[in-house]
């Protein structure tokens, strides 16, 4: 078997989405796929780094998989070797006034900048992952990937397909749990049998959505879905 990502040989498997999400015990139907040892190393920093900026989000305080993992996740911040990745989330710590949904100013809240292209580089290959673990049917030459952020901040301009037509068709099917759902789950429509297009929605820890868009490289370029 060869990594799905460089196509050298695999000799381990590649979590997704990355295990250090969950905590222990692991569920038993977490998905894999087949990745080489260079591969996976070169995850493994922003995997980390993703899992922490995740965890220390205020929304998900309260989910038993962030409480447990804290102890760890804490520990991060102490290992000295973890200066520079430590220094550089403390250098995003800052205060800001918060307006909730209610209209309440709330001043002089801690509030974190993060790095959204770290980020949306490990959900990329989250999407990878789970076309080629749940479908097989990942084509790096036809298959392009546009992780969106939340669905809230995202900018609409130009996503009327996706927000209209395949946003309702996907919230219609199963929810796939991995686990008890409490850190990861998934749903996911086609809008054609034909094609490789996928529309995802996934949950991190219930409240952290992403969307991601698989189209053929032939659909984009001729620029008839988005
Ligand atoms: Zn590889």
């Amino acid at each position: 078997m060869n990594c799905v990502y460089c196509e050298k040989k695999a000799t381990t498997n590649d979590h997704i989405p990355p295990k250090g999400l969950f905590s222990k015990p692991y569920p038993e139907n977490m998905i894999t796929v087949p990745c080489c040892s260079d591969c996976n190393n070169l995850f493994s920093k922003d995997d980390q780094y993703f899992v922490t900026m995740l965890s220390l989000r205020d929304d998900v305080k309260n989910n038993p998989t962030i409480i447990a993992n804290m102890p760890k996740i804490k520990r991060t911040f102490q290992k000295i070797e973890a200066t520079g990745f430590t220094n550089k989330i403390r250098s995003g710590l800052h205060k800001r006034n918060i307006i909730t949904h209610s209209g309440l100013l709330i001043p002089n809240m801690d509030a974190m900048y993060y790095d959204d292209k770290r980020i949306l580089k490990v959900v990329d290959r989250i999407l990878h992952g789970l076309i080629i673990g749940i479908f097989n049917d990942y084509d790096k030459k036809q298959t392009v990937i546009i992780p969106i952020e939340r669905i809230k901040s995202t900018d609409l301009k130009g996503m009327n397909f996706v927000f209209n037509q395949l946003l309702p068709a996907v919230e219609k099917k199963d929810v796939f749990i991995v686990g008890n759902g409490d850190v990861f789950a998934f749903q996911v429509v086609r809008p054609a049998n034909n094609t490789k297009s996928y529309l995802w929605k996934m949950y991190f820890y219930k409240v952290v959505v992403y969307l991601g868009i698989a189209i053929p490289e032939v659909i984009k370029t001729t620029n008839s879905v988005l």
